[in-house]
């Protein structure tokens, strides 16, 4: 049997963990790891991340990211997705 311990984000942040487990479902019904950097659910990500790599408007980002660089970190969705775990 596994155990599981819940974790609150600011204690993932002070181990420096990248990815913590409350065990409460998001608002898309995953019981799943989040993000310390951002509170956002890595089943949730990995959802977005899959449908939108299928849109023209990644292909357009991709192919002009080969030409420029990223600058910063996290990305357009950051604020986004920080908004949401609050909501909850
Ligand atoms: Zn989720």
């Amino acid at each position: 049997m596994i155990s599981v311990i819940a974790f609150a984000r600011e204690d993932a942040k002070a181990l420096g963990l990248k990815r913590f487990f409350t065990g409460e479902r998001c608002k898309q019904g995953h019981v799943a790891e989040r993000y310390t950097i951002n509170g956002c659910c890595v089943a949730c990500n990995l959802e977005r991340a899959s449908h939108y790599h299928k849109t023209e408007h990644a292909r357009e980002v991709k192919s002009r990211l080969r030409r420029e660089p990223r600058v910063g970190p996290g990305g357009a969705n950051e604020g986004a997705c920080q908004a949401s775990w609050r909501d909850q």
